[in-house]
C-alpha cells in the first residue's frame, strides 16, 4: 500500500484491490496528486531509526491555507509506546496520519522521528519505517504467499513463514488445500475479516516497521471480529511505537496516552481512567458510546 505513491499506472492496476483497504479513497487520490509536490531535499539522508520515538511539535496544517485544520498539535509517542487519538468526525485525526507519511508538509511546527524532522530525510526511508495495519484489508488476487511476501520484496520463504507464524495464520494456511500457494482475494478463497487482517499483519511483521499507524474503520464490527482484531493489534504493536486513530473504546483503554481532539486541537489528554474521572469531553464520549452500544443498532461514529 505504501508503495502506491510511486507509479500511477500501478495504482490503476491495483486500484480495485486497494480501494477498500484505504481509510479514505478520495483523500488517497488527493495524496497521489499532492505527493509529487513533496520532494526530497537534495542530498537528504535516510531516516536513522534509533528507538522510534515520534513527536508532533506544534503542528499546524490546512489542505487549503485559508482553512486551518490542525491548529498547533503537540504530542510524543515514546519509543515502543501506544498513543490513541479520539474525537468527533472532522476533528483532524486522519490528517495526523497523512502528515506522518508526509503526504503533505506541515505549515507550522514539525514532525520528528528520533529527533529528525521528517522533511529532512528521504521519503522512501520515512515510509519504510512506518507500517499501516488496515482494519478492512483487501487482498491481492494472488497466492497467500505473495500477499505476505509483498511486505518485503526479496524476503526468503523461511522469513515469510516466520511472519505468518507470528501473525497466527501459518497453521490456517497449512490446512488449506494448496497451502501457501492458495489463491485468495476476490477471485480466490474468501477469507474472513479476521483472517484477512492476519495476512495483512504477517505482511507488516515482515516489513518490520519501527512505527505503526492504525486508523480504525468507523463501521460497526461484530463482537467476535472486533475481539480478534483487537488481539491482533496488541500483538503486532508490542515493542513498536504505535499511533491509533480510534473509533472504539476497546482500543483506547490500553493506550499509554489518549488524546481527545476537537476542531484541530488536543482538548484533553491522559489515560483512560484519568480522563473518565475528569468528567470532561472524553467522559462524555465514553458515556455516549456505552449508551449506543447497548442498543441493537450498530455503534455509530461517536469516537
Ligand atoms: P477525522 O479523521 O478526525 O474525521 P480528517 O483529518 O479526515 O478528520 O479531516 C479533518 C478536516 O479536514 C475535515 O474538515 C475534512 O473535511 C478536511 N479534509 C480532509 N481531507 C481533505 C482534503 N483532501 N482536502 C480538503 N479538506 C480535507
Ligand atoms: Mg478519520
Amino acid at each position: 500500500l505504501l508503495q502506491l505513491y510511486q507509479p500511477l499506472n500501478f495504482f490503476g492496476v491495483v486500484y480495485r484491490e486497494i480501494k477498500q483497504a484505504l481509510i479514505d479513497v478520495e483523500s488517497m487520490v488527493t495524496l497521489l496528486s499532492v505527493d509529487r509536490e513533496v520532494a526530497d531535499r537534495p542530498g537528504a539522508p535516510p531516516l536513522a531509526i534509533t528507538g522510534g520515538e515520534l513527536r508532533f511539535d506544534g503542528v499546524e496544517f490546512g489542505y487549503d491555507p485559508r482553512r486551518p485544520i490542525l491548529k498547533g498539535v503537540s504530542f510524543t509517542v515514546p519509543a515502543g509506546r501506544t498513543v490513541a487519538i479520539v474525537g468527533p468526525s472532522g476533528a483532524g485525526k486522519s490528517t495526523i496520519g497523512r502528515l506522518l507519511f508526509r503526504f503533505y508538509d506541515v505549515s507550522g511546527g514539525g514532525i520528528l522521528i528520533d529527533g529528525q524532522d521528517i522533511r529532512a530525510v528521504t521519503q522512501q526511508s520515512l515510509r519504510g519505517a512506518i507500517g499501516i495495519v488496515p482494519q478492512d484489508t483487501v487482498l491481492f488476487n494472488d497466492t497467500v504467499y505473495y500477499n505476505i511476501a509483498y511486505g518485503r520484496p526479496g524476503a526468503s520463504p523461511a522469513e515469510v513463514e516466520q511472519a505468518a507464524r507470528l501473525a497466527h495464520i501459518h497453521n490456517f494456511i497449512m490446512a488449506l488445500p494448496d497451502g501457501y500457494e492458495t489463491t485468495v482475494g476476490e477471485r480466490g478463497l474468501k477469507l474472513s475479516g479476521g483472517e484477512k487482517q492476519r495476512v495483512a499483519i504477517a505482511r507488516t511483521i515482515l516489513k518490520n516497521p519501527a512505527i505503526l499507524l492504525f486508523d480504525e474503520a468507523t463501521s460497526a464490527l461484530d463482537t467476535h471480529t472486533e475481539r480478534e482484531i483487537q488481539a491482533n493489534l496488541r500483538e503486532v504493536s508490542r515493542g513498536r511505537t504505535t499511533l491509533v486513530i480510534a473509533h472504539r473504546l476497546s482500543t483506547v483503554i490500553d493506550a499509554d496516552e489518549i488524546l481527545v481532539m476537537e476542531a484541530g486541537r488536543v482538548i484533553e489528554r491522559g489515560r483512560h481512567m484519568e480522563l473518565l474521572s475528569r468528567g470532561g469531553a472524553y467522559a462524555a464520549l465514553w458515556a455516549r458510546q456505552q449508551e449506543s452500544s447497548q442498543g441493537p443498532e450498530p455503534v455509530p461514529e461517536v469516537l
